[in-house]
Parts: C-alpha cells; sequence; structure tokens
C-alpha cells in the first residue's frame, strides 16, 4: 500500500489562497489602541512590510508567490503527506489516518512559509533589521533562517520559560545570525516594567511581543515581524494546504476530519482555509477541529471581543477569543500555544461554526505523542501532538463504531527541540498544568446561554 503521497517540484502552488472573500461573515475592523476608531492600514506602516498590510485587507481570492520566495520554497516545499498504517493498526480502528507534514523545513516547522515572504518584502521595501518576539523558538528560528536568507538583521525576544527549557533553539537562532533576549529582558520599557512587577515571571507571548514591537519603533530601519494570528501570515500558510488539497486526490481521498493544533492559529488557517474552500465548492461536509492546550484554553473558553494582541496594549485591536491580554498562561511545553488571543479568521469561523475548537491536558497529549512516535516514527512537537492527540481520540471512536472517517492531521513541526519533555514526561515528572486561576468567560456550547463564571 501506498503510504507517502509527493508532488513534483513543477507542482507547488503559485499562489496563496485568501479566505477574506470567503468568509460566511467579513471580520470586524482592527481597532487603533488609542482611539478605539477603526484603524487605517496606513497606521500600520510602521511597524510592518507595505506589501504584508495590503495582503491584510486583501480582496483577491489568489495572490501570486513571488518567484524569490518560490525558489527558497523549493528547498524543502512541497512536503510529502503521508499515511499512519502503523498507528491505525495500534488503535485497530477502520479510521484512515493522514498526516501533512510540516516537520521537513530547515527549521522544523510552518512557520518558514511566511517567515520567507515577510522577510523578502521587507527586503524589497528597504528594512535593514526584523524583531520579533518567540514563544518555543521554533518562529524566532524561521525568522532568523529567513533574515539569513535575504540579509536582514534579526533580533528575537523569547519566552523566559522557552529560554529556560529549550537552550538548542536559541543556539539555532544565533546559529542562523540572530540576536536573542529571554524575554522580560532589560532591553525594554515593557520589559523592565514586567522585572520589576517579577522578577520570576515565565513571561509570555502577549509580553514578548511588546517588547519587539517596541524594540522595532525605537530601531532605525526596523520593522516588526509576527509569526501567526493576522491575516496575512495565514495567507503564507495556505500553501500547506493547497498541496494537501492535491495529495489527498492523489490518495484517493477526501477528508471527513481535519484536526490541527492553534496557538495563534496559522498552521490550522494554513491546512483548513483552502479545504474549507474545496469542501463548499463541491458541497462536501467536513469537520474542521481546532485543538488547543487546556492551560491556554482562547476558543473554549475565553471570551470573542476586541483585544490587545500584547500586554502593553501598544498593538491594534483585534476582535478575536481571547484570555485577556494580561493572561500569563503556565509554562506548557507546547510553548507555541501559549499565546491568549487568536487569528481573527479562526476566531470568526469558530462564532460562524465553522470550526469545532477543543482543549486537552498536556498528560494526554504527551501519552499520544509518544504512541504516534512509537507507531510512525516520527517525533511530533509538543504544539503538534495537540493535534495527534484529537485525531486518536477521533480513530478510538471510530474502532468503537465502525465508522470508517478519513482524518487529516495538520502535522506541525517535528520535537526535536523537546526532548527534555519527552524526557520529563517519560520519567513520570510532567505536570498536569491546569488553566491557572483567574476569572473565565466559557464559551458554551450554546452561544445564546453562555456562562460567566
Ligand atoms: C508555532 C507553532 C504552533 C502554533 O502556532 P500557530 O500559529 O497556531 O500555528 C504549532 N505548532 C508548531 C510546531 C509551532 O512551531
Amino acid at each position: 500500500m501506498q503510504t507517502m503521497f509527493t508532488l513534483d517540484q513543477k507542482d507547488l502552488p503559485r499562489r496563496w489562497y485568501n479566505v477574506l472573500p470567503d468568509l460566511p461573515t467579513p471580520l470586524d475592523a482592527p481597532l487603533h489602541p488609542g482611539t478605539r476608531e477603526p484603524i487605517e492600514p496606513e497606521a500600520l506602516l510602521s511597524l510592518f512590510a507595505r506589501t504584508c498590510v495590503e495582503q491584510e485587507v486583501a480582496t483577491d481570492r489568489w495572490i501570486d508567490i513571488p518567484d524569490p520566495v518560490l525558489d527558497v520554497y523549493r528547498h524543502w516545499r512541497p512536503t510529502p503527506l503521508l499515511r499512519a498504517t502503523r498507528l491505525e493498526r495500534a488503535l485497530n480502528t477502520p479510521a484512515h489516518i493522514y498526516l501533512k507534514y510540516e516537520g521537513a523545513s530547515p527549521t522544523g516547522s510552518h512557520k518558514t512559509n511566511t517567515a520567507v515572504p515577510q522577510a523578502y518584502y521587507n527586503k524589497l521595501e528597504g528594512t535593514k533589521n526584523l524583531t520579533t518576539e518567540t514563544g518555543a523558538g521554533q518562529w524566532g528560528s524561521a525568522l532568523a533562517f529567513a533574515c539569513q536568507t535575504f540579509g536582514l538583521g534579526c533580533t528575537v525576544f523569547m519566552v523566559r520559560s522557552s529560554y529556560d527549557q529549550k537552550p538548542y533553539r536559541k543556539a539555532m537562532m544565533s546559529l542562523f545570525g540572530a540576536r536573542v533576549h529571554a524575554s522580560p529582558s532589560a532591553e525594554t520599557q515593557a520589559g523592565r516594567d514586567a522585572l520589576a512587577r517579577n522578577r520570576e515571571t515565565p513571561g509570555s507571548l502577549g509580553l514578548a511581543i511588546s517588547e519587539a514591537v517596541e524594540a522595532a519603533r525605537s530601531g532605525t530601519g526596523t520593522k516588526y515581524s509576527l509569526g501567526s494570528v493576522l491575516n496575512h501570515v495565514l495567507l503564507h500558510q495556505t500553501i500547506i494546504g493547497l498541496e494537501a488539497e492535491r495529495q489527498m486526490e492523489m490518495a484517493g481521498e477526501s477528508p471527513d476530519v481535519v484536526v490541527a493544533c492553534v496557538g495563534g492559529g496559522s498552521n490550522f488557517g494554513g491546512l483548513v482555509l483552502p479545504l474549507y474552500r474545496a469542501a463548499r465548492e463541491r458541497g462536501r461536509t467536513t469537520r474542521f477541529v481546532a485543538v488547543e492546550p487546556e492551560a491556554c484554553p482562547s476558543l473554549t473558553r475565553g471570551e470573542y471581543r476586541y483585544d490587545f494582541g500584547d500586554t502593553a496594549k501598544t498593538t491594534p485591536l483585534l476582535r478575536m477569543h481571547t484570555l485577556g491580554h494580561d493572561f500569563v498562561p503556565p509554562p506548557i511545553h507546547a510553548g507555541g500555544l501559549r499565546y491568549h488571543g487568536m487569528a481573527p479568521i479562526v476566531s470568526r469561523l469558530v462564532e460562524d461554526g465553522v470550526v469545532e475548537p477543543v482543549a486537552y491536558g498536556q498528560l494526554d497529549v504527551f501519552a499520544s505523542a509518544v504512541l504516534f512516535a512509537r507507531t510512525e516514527g516520527i517525533i511530533p512537537a509538543p504544539e503538534t501532538a495537540h493535534a495527534v492527540h484529537a485525531a486518536v481520540q477521533i480513530a478510538r471512536e471510530c474502532a468503537a463504531t465502525g465508522d470508517r472517517k478519513t482524518i487529516l492531521i495538520g502535522f506541525s513541526g517535528h520535537g526535536h527541540f523537546d526532548m527534555s519533555a519527552y524526557s520529563a514526561y517519560l520519567a513520570g515528572e510532567l505536570a498536569r498544568a491546569e488553566p491557572a486561576d483567574r476569572v473565565y468567560v466559557r464559551a458554551a456550547a450554546a452561544a445564546a446561554t453562555r456562562l460567566y463564571c
């Protein structure tokens, strides 16, 4: 039986898919952090490359991928689609389980899909340096690689808990020429304020974003780059779903359920948005399941409202599912999922009933990740393991009911830099990270009967 489906390089998609004209409900405009009035795209030009700002509000359904970006993509794309037959056998399930493998990229995750075009557009427009934040280190590595490729300087603020857990991610960023600071750092006012409040803070993505934005505003020829959440990031990631759509056809199947993990929503959106379009066009019903950690449950327990993207309240206000911009999630090993908010596009699709959110605890997630590694020989990143766990749950249900579903996993990255987390799990030392003690707004299944607890 064929278990690997690879596209030829000549079949690499040449356009990204923009979902904005196809959303069932249009997005609410971002608001200015000071005036709370709708923000003009022009106001974002001090921070982001012009092309990225244009793509943020683009109305064209298809957007050409520039040739120099395609040239870099070809170093690892198209990525493989694999069928996880040994996992299926281990679960004794009639379900067919596929994974779209983004671990094949130079830095081991999907993040390079947007790092490369963002660095390219900045280079083209005369930027000299990019600043950014990173949680697990995946985004920082990807941007460091992309900046190195196009000859830009790169400064990364890395969330303290990950900085301590993952010294090799820092080494990788340095290897690609980036400057790396643990966040909160003494480099910025936002960082110094946070340290003054609590020297021992594990940090958060929201805080690291404040630092990176501040560093971009105070540097010359310096702009800021975001690895998730925004529309243009999800746009760049649609290359995943566009490839997967054709590879599923090669496999002679179409997915009944698509699962991917959500931190800010970019690998999920990248895989799901093109498949959502294809399903609608062909009149098929497909379930799209967004998997988040119980310790940072923005979709399942957050509120759908305007909020800041960062702790210091410097970014525009986005309407999204949020736990509050000051939320500091427990230091779980899936550092890339420790973000208080969610992509407005993914949030909107949850509100419109297109996307189903679920949340799992890290102990259950690691159990499935170990099963996956032992059967398939691929070690999932702790973030990716959330999607793997959801697929395992669905496949087990199929085993119980005899339902022969086709499940597609968005395999966002490998876990080769997460062996300390696996060691802790195998030694029985991994904590069950409960959501931090704070007031949540429960997004109840029936929106009409929201429970405030
Ligand atoms: C960053 C990251 C995520 C979470 O980010 P999204 O924008 O939600 O995709 C998930 N998996 C991996 C491997 C990551 O590096």
